[in-house]
């Protein structure tokens, strides 16, 4: 069974996505979840592109040990310089290292003859080698670039120390039969190619970035890159969570395998989802809603008399579980811890005791406490808790079919003091957001308002995602309540205190800068 090694990369291709920003502490949060479900390299960001990005990168190459960290840098002196600074502490240091290679964009992007880009390939290849043990380098948009070219460049880097080739699909424009010839051409052609390991990158532009995976490790790929849930760039990149189960389940195809400890693939995929907001369509093969819902009587009856009829993946099989009813209002908290402990919480014990009121509270009001309720609740504690600029005290709106709505608001600001508010809207929701703009008074616009629940019932925790406007950047934010109303104001709240927070960290690193 040839092994083919995961290259994640939902923090940096992933977060790239229109909409994600995700925080210091989020990137951190799910670079343990991905060390957690066992893959190789976590692609953690572009260290060179912002200083939050430097300090998130050098956080996680500093804390996870059990999976690769690497960082994407242009063929610049100071973008491989910098990027070393952010890896240095890392259990082996890897860098991602690129330039293009088709004719489109060597003549208009950067405007360099093909000699010249060889040339600054191979320096950029050979510098990132004096410091790092392992060097990618990429060909951006390889499945454009003329095939002789390619494998001339490639010999090339591999001379200069480079130990992974990365051939990207970076517009998703090739089809499976393409990719297939690019890698098996690139094998075929390239003299010392036994001397790193080749590795596929795509894009679903066109529905086929895991097919096309697929069709590259058939080919030659040792190298996969994908994100969870897909998301990326435009139509996103090849999911993770398709290409680990299509390959354990076709082993008799493929006979390759990842290695992953595909129980994590569910919660994996939750946590991303929640952080990043989101939402994975309940089609979405995998880890969707109904990915092992048997609707078809036909379906239904052929699965209770043999499962393997209609069903060609199990949900424990990607730790899907029956989402059991775990505890309820008289579980104590060494049960309840036991349960966090279980579902992955590795939170200060500060966190848990307010996870564990935010628990009691809930079990007043809903009877019976899921895993996915655990979940969203230790989710709020652990990373949503990580921004309090303005805090909600309480809440209070009067809605009537024939009054004009109000929403009433106590709030503790950032100095410290409490203030109250009211204003009216023409619906629930923005009359609570019309009042919150009085008190954070400055101009906050709504981008983009969804809502869900968190499990089925009426009883369910309510889930908000909001992108506002504040402060001239856009931010997303969140908001987890029993009731629709608070969890919208929380949601918008949450936004305003990441957007305060990012500006605090900017201006830290103004005046403090990182030593690089
Ligand atoms: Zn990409």
């Amino acid at each position: 069974m040839r092994k083919i090694n995961v290259f994640d990369t939902t923090l940096r291709d992933g977060e790239q996505s229109a909409g994600v920003n995700l925080n210091f502490q989020e990137k951190l949060e799910i670079a343990k979840q991905l060390e957690r479900l066992g893959v190789d390299i976590i692609e953690a960001g572009f260290p060179a592109s912002s200083q939050g990005d430097f300090a998130s990168v050098q956080a996680i190459a500093q804390t996870i040990k059990g999976s690769s960290i690497t960082g994407l840098s242009r063929s610049l002196e100071r973008d491989i310089e910098t990027t070393w600074q952010a890896l240095k502490d890392s259990a082996e240091p890897r860098i991602h290292v690129f330039i293009a290679t088709s004719p489109i964009h060597m003549e208009y992007k950067l405007k360099m003859t093909p000699d010249q880009v060889i040339e600054n390939a191979v320096a950029a290849v050979k510098l990132a080698k004096k410091t790092f043990p392992q060097v990618q380098w990429s060909a951006e948009d390889a499945s454009r670039t003329e095939l002789p070219f390619l494998a001339k460049i490639i010999r090339e880097v591999i001379d200069a120390g480079a130990t992974v080739i990365n051939l990207p699909d970076t517009v998703g424009y090739t089809t499976p039969y393409e990719i297939g010839q690019m890698f098996r051409y690139v094998s075929e052609n390239v003299p010392n190619i036994d001397r790193a390991i080749l590795s596929t990158h795509n894009h679903d532009d066109l529905g086929m970035a895991v097919a096309n995976s697929l069709a590259a490790i058939q080919n030659g790929a040792g190298q996969v890159e994908c994100t969870v849930n897909g998301i990326g760039e435009r139509a996103g990149n090849a999911s993770l969570e398709e290409i680990a189960v299509a390959l354990n389940i076709r082993q008799d195809h493929y006979k390759a395998d990842t290695g992953l400890v595909l129980k994590e693939i569910k919660r994996t995929s939750s946590l991303v989802s929640k952080l990043t907001g989101m939402v994975v369509p309940n089609n979405k093969a995998v880890v969707g809603a109904n990915a092992f819902a048997h609707e078809s009587g036909i379906h239904q009856d052929g699965v209770l008399k043999n499962k393997e009829t209609y069903e060609i993946i199990t949900p424990e099989l990607v730790g899907v579980s029956s989402n059991r009813m775990v505890l309820g209002k008289h579980s104590g908290r060494h049960a309840f811890k036991e349960k966090l402990i279980e579902l992955g919480f590795n939170g200060t014990d500060e966190q848990l005791q307010k996870t564990f009121v935010a628990f009691k509270d809930l079990a007043d009001k809903k009877k019976d406490i899921t895993e996915d309720d655990l979940f969203a609740l230790m989710t709020e504690a652990t990373v949503g808790a990580s921004v309090t600029h303005y805090e909600l005290e309480t809440l209070q709106v009067n809605y009537g079919t024939t009054n004009i709505p109000t929403a009433t608001i106590t709030m503790k600001l950032p100095t410290g003091e409490t203030v109250q508010e009211a204003a009216t809207g023409s619906g629930s929701v923005e009359a609570i957001y019309n009042t919150l703009e009085r008190v954070i008074d400055e101009e906050i616009l709504l981008m983009d308002y969804r809502i869900q629940s968190t499990t089925a019932g009426r009883d369910s925790l309510a889930e908000v995602y909001v992108t506002v406007k504040y402060d001239g950047t856009e931010s997303s934010g969140r908001g987890t309540a029993h009731d629709v109303l608070e969890a919208s104001a929380k949601a918008y709240i949450n936004a305003v205190n990441r957007t305060i927070n990012r500006k605090q960290f900017n201006e830290q690193q103004r005046t403090n800068p990182l030593n690089v």
